[in-house]
């Protein structure tokens, strides 16, 4: 496996199997690697000839009063993964290679980064759609591969890629989950005890919409209602939003289309901000 720092070593790295004739998949990652980014490596080392993994926390995406010295790291942990999940190469370029002091172009994707996410994190999706247009024009990839753990960040994806007529395909994986339900991310680790338990209430929320619409209910504000009350039994959580969308739009529905509804959560356990969802 190689390690490749720098954006020119990167290019020409590409250009070398690109003349070969390889198939590259790409998994964009943030690192501190779990079983959720694992799925995804899984995928895209059974579809390429060559798999690449680039690491980069964004500097960009993180908002004034998101701390992003506080993101979780562990390099080492991540190569020695990455070696057993069969990654050829680790992209893994430093900030000042990604934004030299001139850089001035962002990707602005327009109406679905409005709400969710978008909605709370004023700039988050246009620094992450800048990323990976970056990181596909430096990798140039067959595929990229993205969780449905984050359900807007791959409908932005699919959209950029989409309007701006980018040649990759891109895979939505499903969510992993731990054992009681709780989906994985590298955030969960900032949870002590009592706020792994309190976290559980996002699943369990989205469990409670899913058998409420199997109950027959379809009015959204009922659903959203017992969703919120019971977010609202735990006392470290703190909702930021509870959404029902459109799965592919995110716009919102005022009644339930089956199979093509979204329920997204994102919910504050203490200082730590967690987000969830289910497709109804
Ligand atoms: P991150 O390192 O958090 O930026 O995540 C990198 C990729 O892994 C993103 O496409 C995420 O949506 C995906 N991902 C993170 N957590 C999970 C999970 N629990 N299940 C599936 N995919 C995930």
């Amino acid at each position: 496996m190689k390690i490749i720092r720098s954006v020119r070593a990167m290019g020409k790295e590409i250009k070398r199997l690109k003349k070969n004739g390889k198939i590259i998949g790409l998994v964009p990652t943030m690192g501190y690697l779990h079983k959720g980014h694992i799925s995804l490596l899984n995928r895209g080392r059974k579809e390429n000839d060559i798999l690449i993994m680039s690491i980069f926390v964004n500097p960009i995406q993180f908002g004034p009063e998101e701390d992003i010295k506080r993101y979780p790291r562990d390099i080492q942990r991540d190569k020695a993964i990455a070696v057993r999940e069969k990654v050829d190469i680790i992209f893994y370029p430093r900030a000042r290679d990604m934004y030299p002091s001139e850089f001035r172009t962002y990707v602005d994707v327009e109406r679905v980064t409005e709400g969710l996410c978008g909605g709370r994190r004023p700039g988050h999706f246009r620094g992450v759609a800048t990323v990976v247009a970056k990181l596909f024009n430096i990798v140039m990839p067959d595929r990229a591969y993205f969780g449905q753990k984050d359900a807007q960040q791959a409908i932005v994806i699919r959209k950029m890629v989409k309007d701006l007529n980018m040649p990759v395909k891109i895979k939505t994986m499903p969510i992993v989950r731990e054992k009681d339900g709780m989906a994985i991310s590298s955030r969960n680790k900032y949870l002590d005890n009592k706020e792994r338990r309190a976290g559980l209430v996002l699943s369990q929320s989205l469990k409670e919409a899913k058998d409420l619409v199997k109950r027959g209910i379809k009015d959204v504000s009922i659903i959203k209602r017992k969703v919120t009350e019971l977010i609202r039994t735990e006392k470290p959580a703190c909702i930021d939003y509870v959404e029902i969308v459109d799965k592919e739009k995110l716009e919102r529905l005022k009644y339930i289309k089956k199979g093509h509804t979204l329920i997204a959560l994102a919910v504050y356990i203490n200082k730590t901000r967690l987000i969830d969802n289910i497709t109804l």
